[in-house]
């Protein structure tokens, strides 16, 4: 039998929707929450990342703010907006779109984001607290798969959950959610000896990697549910996983679709920071 496919709009749809309640709720004690991202340079992707969160922001009902800066933007420029939109009491969140281009030292922008507004999570005090175990903001990719898998029902604790990539944005954070919650984790990149000999131990596996249906159905345990990140473009334009997901459905129970799958999570995971961040700053008020 194949696997169930986790369909990520629709979930993103139930979320989107709980999250439009929500804020019409904020707004109607007079706070807009308000998402203000910063595109430097002029990556083709990039530009159509921000442009669908401007417009999944507003979409809610958020009010969103861009900011385009030119490739050889000096960092000054940015580490101004930054100090600016910090101290801007309609802005509760901000993102800065990366990669960054090279002249920039991307850590230090990241850190001149204030902690409380800071809705990617990618600042070092809201990594050091997820690795604490007290996230402030939780990184939106794995947030959107943690969603995912508990839409589901699939039992993390004491599950064997392997993680293939450790970048700071998926892999990394994707592992100490998965381990908070009582899953023992293997976490494996380029340096890993025998990669399918983790990939097959693993209850629930998680592709971070970037390589083009990479895991195939042989990496795969017989009823195991596959979480696939992977964003890549084939020669004929189509998208793509890191899974093989004709010979994976075959072995999991679930496993996610590209597109369709994380990639909507991870927008709507990136809102519900938002709003989370609005709503804070109201119950501070409050108290
Ligand atoms: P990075 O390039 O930062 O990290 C890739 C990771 O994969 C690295 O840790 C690398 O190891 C590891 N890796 C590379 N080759 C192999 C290999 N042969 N075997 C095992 N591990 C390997 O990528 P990101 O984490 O930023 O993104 C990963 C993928 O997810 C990309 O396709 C990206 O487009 C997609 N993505 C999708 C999102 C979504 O919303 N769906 C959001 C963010 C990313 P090492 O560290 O040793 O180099």
């Amino acid at each position: 039998m194949n696997a169930r496919i986790i369909d990520g709009n629709a979930l993103a749809t139930t979320v989107r929707s709980e999250l439009a309640e929500r804020t019409a709720a904020l707004k109607a004690r007079g706070v807009t929450p308000g998402l203000a991202v910063i595109l430097v340079g002029d990556d083709a992707a990039s530009a159509v990342y921000v442009r669908n969160k401007a417009a999944a922001c507003e979409k809610i009902g958020m009010h969103s703010l861009k900011f385009v800066y030119a490739a050889d933007t000096a960092p000054a420029v940015v580490f101004a907006k930054i100090a600016e939109l910090n101290a801007d009491p309609a802005v509760h969140g901000i993102l800065v779109q990366l990669p960054l281009p090279k002249h920039f030292d991307s850590d230090a922008i990241l850190d001149a984001i204030a902690v409380e507004k800071d809705v990617d999570g990618f600042h070092a005090e809201n990594v050091g607290a997820l690795v604490q175990g007290k996230p402030r903001f939780i990184p939106c990719t794995p947030y959107g798969v943690m969603k995912m898998l508990e839409s589901i029902g699939t039992k993390i604790r004491g599950a064997e959950a392997v993680i293939v990539g450790r970048s700071n944005i998926v892999g990394k954070p994707m592992a100490l959610l998965l381990l908070n919650q009582g899953a023992t984790v293997t976490v494996c990149h380029s340096q890993t000896r025998d990669l399918a000999f983790h990939t097959r131990r693993a209850d629930i596996l998680v592709a971070a990697v970037g390589r083009p249906k990479m895991i195939t159905g042989e990496m795969v345990k017989p009823g195991a549910t596959i979480i696939d990140v992977g964003i890549n473009r084939l020669p004929d334009g189509k998208l793509c996983g890191d899974v093989d997901f004709e010979s994976v459905q075959k072995v999991g129970a679930a496993i996610t679709p590209v597109p369709g799958g994380v990639g909507p999570m991870t927008i709507t995971m990136l809102l519900a920071n938002t709003l989370e961040a609005a709503e804070r700053v109201v119950m501070e008020k409050i108290k």
